[in-house]
């Protein structure tokens, strides 16, 4: 068996899997990922712009027999503004379902209505201090977390409309339209 190395660009360093988004249901769960290097993976996860230069590994990696890699290498090229990455996207033939796969991107962009945001509309994080800017009843707590109180250390959860803080040593959940970030 080979040395296990990065399926798109062959490094051999920082080894992790990378998902592609979208995988159809039914997929078995190793046909769901490939290994690849940190290099890779910053550029796919978007953090880092992408560098043409390291993606001419596709000209060989594109064609590999791997559903994920195809995919991969489908989306990578289309963002690529560069002729050699037209031309080679055109040349490339996807299973029917591994090209829906490929074109089920659409759906992975965070959604901006998501962000957390203040009273004034200035953008949460966590850590973040805030003010509470009205006296708010805390149900179930039995006190009232007083206009003008600073929480500190807020943390953000899946609601965004609500950040979690601590009010007289209680964790507790607060309506963000009450708090401004200080
Ligand atoms: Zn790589």
């Amino acid at each position: 068996m080979a040395d296990p190395c990065c399926a798109l660009c062959g490094a051999t360093d920082t080894l992790g899997p990378f998902s592609p988004a979208g995988a159809p249901a039914g997929l078995p769960a190793e046909a769901r990922s490939l290994p690849c290097c940190g290099a890779c993976r910053a550029q796919l996860d978007g953090g880092v712009a992408l560098d043409a230069d390291h993606w001419r590994c596709l000209q060989s990696s594109a064609w590999s027999a791997e559903p994920a890699v195809q995919v991969v290498a489908w989306r990578i090229l289309g963002r690529l503004d560069a002729a050699w990455a037209s031309e080679l996207r055109a040349q490339l033939w996807l299973e029917p379902e591994v090209a829906a796969w490929a074109e089920a991107e659409a759906a992975e962009a965070p959604d901006p209505a998501a962000r957390v945001l203040d009273a004034n509309g200035a953008q949460l994080q966590d850590g973040d201090s805030v003010v509470i800017i009205k006296d708010l009843d805390v149900r179930g707590a039995g006190f009232v977390a007083k206009r003008g109180t600073v929480v500190k250390g807020i943390r953000l959860g899946d609601d965004p409309t609500h950040v979690e803080g601590k009010v007289n040593g209680t964790a507790i959940f607060l309506k963000t339209a009450f708090l401004r970030r200080s």
